[in-house]
């Protein structure tokens, strides 16, 4: 028997099942026009194959976190998607490459940033991929606009999203006006 997890395994692994999965993509910046940048980033998720946009988040204005330089910007979309996780992963490189990202240093300011959060319910460690994003659970500019579309969605072994935003009150985040 085939299961979901065995699905979201085997798209993980790059097998080509095509069952889709709903996966969290974090998206952030702190350089240029940041706001600008998250828009033109989730027009460029929306547009991407076999992919359909379940919803966003409002964007978040926060602190950085073991980074340098001005507030983030940040928020989080819902993506449903029959791409393999890791050509979900190229694709999301491909968006921050064509928004002038550069990594000259480890948490260097980012004109983009885009991580997948989680991808199903699939646990996946390859040396490109870590999913859920294991700093997922500690950062409020990640769980905070998550918890505003899929409150209930589970991080596995940690329980719900909007049971972890206790865990991170102190951390500075303003939601703006939409
Ligand atoms: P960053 O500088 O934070 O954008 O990290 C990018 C690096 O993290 C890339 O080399 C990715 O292959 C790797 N990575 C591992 N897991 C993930 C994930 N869940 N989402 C995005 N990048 C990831």
């Amino acid at each position: 028997m085939t299961t979901r997890d065995d699905e979201a395994r085997g798209q993980a692994a790059g097998q080509g099942g095509r069952e889709p999965v709903t996966a969290y993509i974090g998206l952030g910046a702190n350089l240029g026009d940041a706001a600008a940048a998250l828009a033109t980033a989730v027009l460029a998720l929306r547009a991407l194959p076999d992919s359909e946009l379940l919803g966003r988040s409002g964007m978040y204005r926060t602190a950085p976190v073991d980074a340098s330089g001005p507030d983030y910007l940040n928020a989080v979309v819902a993506l449903r998607t029959a791409l393999p996780a890791e050509v979900l992963l190229d694709a999301l490189q491909d968006i921050e490459r064509a928004h002038g990202r550069e990594r000259p240093y480890h948490h260097a300011p980012r004109t983009l940033d885009l991580d997948l959060l989680l991808y199903g319910d699939a646990s996946i460690q390859t040396p490109r991929l870590v999913v859920p994003h294991p700093r997922l659970h500690e950062r409020a500019f990640v769980l905070v606009p998550l918890a505003e579309i899929a409150p209930s969605v589970a991080l596995p072994g940690r329980g719900a999203v909007a049971d972890l935003l206790a865990g991170v009150a102190g951390q500075r985040i303003e939601r703006l006006p939409s």
